[in-house]
């Protein structure tokens, strides 16, 4: 089984509509979503959840009032101002770095787990999904994006590929989108910062040594920039698999929550086929040459 973790360096490049149009193309697959913050491959694919849990990604001291002397020695170790002046635990807070149950003189504070976010894994007429919420103000996503792969695992049979729609930027969640992928695919539009999110993002997929390639989202937009997208790739070893140009249609598509190619847009189609069997020959060419 292969995987393929779909990243750009910041939200709204067109991801998720590539990998949910994929979902359509690509047999014999398994998808994820690893945007815990802020998810919508769900909203393209019709799924029916089977499996529903919380996640505890993140710890948080829990006071014992019956016990505590009022002493003041938790507030003041405490670097997040997470003790109020009535000896009371500000959840939001709270880091659970555990330092305020060192000096308690009779051990009143323990730290508890504390829940972050809900997984879940559904049925969907492409294959199964597995996909996470991170609830508001809650830490850990890195974590949570670790459990949404792994419930996918659990899940598995004979299928050839996982499609990992993954988080935006270069921090710990795109780090955990990508971990023991067996390929990155950057989506980018073709502006000056897509262009240096780009560089960031397939500087961490280089970093964990996983082979990138790119997809120019709305190439044509911005002939001069593309090109620049594309030396770019050329001068540091990244094959750009895919460009895809403007098209209104997707937009209207989206707007009814169906992809393009359910919309029966031919040229999306045609560049999405394109795009997979590139990344295909691409991934065939990197084996041959290791
Ligand atoms: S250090 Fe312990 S005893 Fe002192 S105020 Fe904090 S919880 Fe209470
Ligand atoms: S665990 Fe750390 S952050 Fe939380 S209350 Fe104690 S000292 Fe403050």
């Amino acid at each position: 089984m292969k995987q393929v973790s779909f990243v750009s360096g910041k939200g709204g490049t067109g991801k998720s509509t590539v990998v949910s149009s994929l979902s359509l193309l690509v047999k014999n697959k398994m998808l994820a979503d690893c945007d815990v913050d802020a998810p919508n491959l769900h909203l393209l694919l019709d799924n029916k959840v089977l499996l529903a849990e919380d996640f505890y990604g993140a710890r948080a001291a829990v006071i014992n009032r019956d016990v505590c002397l009022q002493c003041g020695r938790c507030r003041g170790v405490c670097r997040f101002d997470a003790i109020n002046e009535s000896f009371e635990i500000v959840p939001m807070h709270c880091e659970g770095c555990g330092a305020c149950t060192i000096v308690c003189p009779v051990e009143a504070i323990r730290l508890e787990t504390v829940k972050t976010g809900q997984t879940f894994v559904s049925g969907t007429a492409r294959g199964t999904f597995a996909h996470a919420l991170l609830d508001i103000g809650a830490d850990g996503s890195g974590k949570l994006v670790t459990e949404v792969r792994k419930k996918l695992e659990q899940f598995k049979k004979d299928e050839q590929w996982i499609l990992i729609d993954g988080s935006p930027g270069i921090g710990c969640v795109v780090i955990a989108s990508i971990a023991g992928a067996d390929a990155v695919v950057a989506v980018a539009e073709p502006t000056k910062s897509g262009l240096s999110d780009l560089e960031r993002v397939l500087g961490v997929a280089r970093h964990f040594r996983i082979s990138g390639f790119v997809c120019i989202n709305k190439f044509d937009l911005n002939p001069e920039i593309t090109v620049e997208i594309e030396n770019f790739c050329k001068n540091n070893d990244f094959t750009v698999i895919g460009k895809i140009p403007f098209d209104p249609g997707v937009m209207k598509a989206l707007q009814e929550y169906k992809t393009p190619i359910e919309a029966g847009d031919q040229q999306f189609t045609q560049e999405l086929e394109n795009l997979w069997q590139n990344l295909q020959e691409e991934m065939n060419k990197k084996i041959d040459m290791d």
